[in-house]
Order: C-alpha cells, then structure tokens, then sequence
C-alpha cells in the first residue's frame, strides 16, 4: 500500500507540473494568433479550464501532504517537451503550435488515463471524480484539434500564398 501510495503521488505531482507547463505553452502560443480567431479562441477556453485543473491537483497534492516545491522535480522533466512545444517558432509557428498541442493532448489523456487507475486502486473515489473531469476536457481539446488542424493548415497554406504574416 505505501509503495502504491508513493507512485500514485509520484504521478500526480508529474501531472501538476504537467498542467503548469501546459498553461506556459498555450499562454505562449495564444497572443501570437491574431489571424487564428477559432484557434485563440479555443485555447482561451483551454488555458481557463486548464487554470481549473492545476488548481484541482494542487489541492489533491495539499490534501495527501505533499508540498507544491516538490513539483520542482518533475518540472525539469518536462522542461524540454515544453521547450520543443513553445519555444522555438518559426513562421509556420501555427501549424506548429497545432501540432505541437495535439500531441501534448495525447500526453494528458494517457496521464488521467493512469492517474484514475491509481486512484481507483486505492480506493480514493474523489480523485477519480477530479481526474474524469479533466480526461474529458482534455479529450475535447483533442478532438476540436483533430477537427480543425486541415483546415488551420489550409489557412496557413492560402496565407503564404498572398504573402501575409501566414506563421501566425
Ligand atoms: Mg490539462
Ligand atoms: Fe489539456
């Protein structure tokens, strides 16, 4: 039991770091689509519900006693996704960007996916509740992304075509 204990909660602060970096990336991306209206929008409502869950996990971490400056460890790890993910853009930053969320989607599904697993092992019903709701606003991102990422492309393609600021 503590050694289940201990991964689950090992899991869980990679995840609250997780949600820090994705705030970081889309916080990042959002000003930089002022040609995207539908995208910027999306992520928008994206980094709110994104706000929501950091917020949901600090205060499962709070409530085991795990302190939030554990969270530094875990932050490295993914400090070069987050890198690879916001950082360097080009002037096809859009599809970039596009590309670059989906797969960090991906990324947070399999980790609720994991997380509800642990959680449900040890019998803490709550905290399947909290990692059901953000596996499914996260699910949603993912699928507006999949929606929506040939037609952003095409976007991108008839701007580069008119010579207008198309990477954004
Ligand atoms: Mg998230
Ligand atoms: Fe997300």
């Amino acid at each position: 039991m503590e050694q289940m204990r201990k991964s689950y909660l090992g899991w869980l602060r990679d995840a609250h770091a997780m949600e820090e970096q994705a705030l970081t990336m889309m916080q990042g991306m959002v000003n930089r689509l002022e040609h995207y209206p539908e995208l910027r929008d999306r992520i928008q409502t994206h980094i709110a519900e994104t706000e929501g869950q950091e917020a949901e996990l600090r205060r499962l971490l709070d409530g085991y006693g795990e302190s939030s400056s554990m969270v530094k460890d875990a932050m490295g790890k993914l400090a070069a996704v987050g890198q690879a993910m916001s950082g360097v853009f080009a002037s096809d930053e859009v599809v970039k960007g596009t590309l670059a969320s989906y797969t960090f989607e991906h990324m947070e599904i399999a980790s609720y996916r994991i997380l509800i697993a642990a959680a449900g092992q040890l019998g803490d019903s709550q905290a399947v509740e909290v990692f059901r709701r953000c596996l499914s606003e996260e699910e949603a991102m993912a699928d507006w992304l999949a929606n929506h990422s040939s037609e952003i492309t095409r976007q991108f393609l008839a701007r580069t075509e008119l010579d207008l600021p198309a990477g954004r």
